[in-house]
């Protein structure tokens, strides 16, 4: 169980104004924000982050949300990072999220779904090297 996970919120939410209140969220569920900045993905960068979808039938509209604004990247510190930072969000359909998580107080739908979250130790460790450099995360 690793401590740390890669966050993003997504361009609805950056758009939205929802940028504090979420990062307010997890400061207040006990997460430490290492590392945080917007960024404007292009579409290389977009496609080799979700590569893994490719083949899905949704991929094409999540590259064009994704790549419709700024978003945050961000590492999030917590014990077993990665599920408790899944937990903490909620399910990728908000219908089905749980109440009091992330994705059901501001996502719209279940591709602006507001925030992304990594799904295993060694995914968390891939995406927050695609972000950031060492010297750019600060562990206190
Ligand atoms: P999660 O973000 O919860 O890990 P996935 O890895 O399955 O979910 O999907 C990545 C992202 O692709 C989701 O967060 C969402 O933005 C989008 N997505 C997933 N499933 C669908 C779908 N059925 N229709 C539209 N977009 C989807
Ligand atoms: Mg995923």
């Amino acid at each position: 169980m690793g401590n740390y996970t890669l966050g993003i919120i997504k361009p609805d939410a950056v758009r939205k104004n929802y940028t504090g209140k979420i990062i307010d969220r997890f400061l207040q569920g006990g997460f430490k924000i290492v590392a945080a900045r917007l960024e404007h993905l292009s579409r290389e960068q977009a496609e080799k982050f979700y590569a893994v979808h490719k083949e899905r039938p949704f991929f094409n509209d999540l590259i064009e949300f994704m790549t419709s604004g700024p978003c945050m990247p961000f590492v999030a510190e917590h014990k077993n990072a990665v599920e408790s930072y899944r937990k903490f969000i909620g399910a990728t359909n908000p219908t089905e999220a749980a109440e009091g998580t992330i994705r059901r107080d501001f996502a719209e739908s279940i591709q602006n779904n507001a925030v992304h979250g990594s799904d295993s130790d060694e995914n968390a460790e891939k995406e927050i090297a695609f972000f950031f450099t060492v010297s750019q995360i600060h562990t206190i």
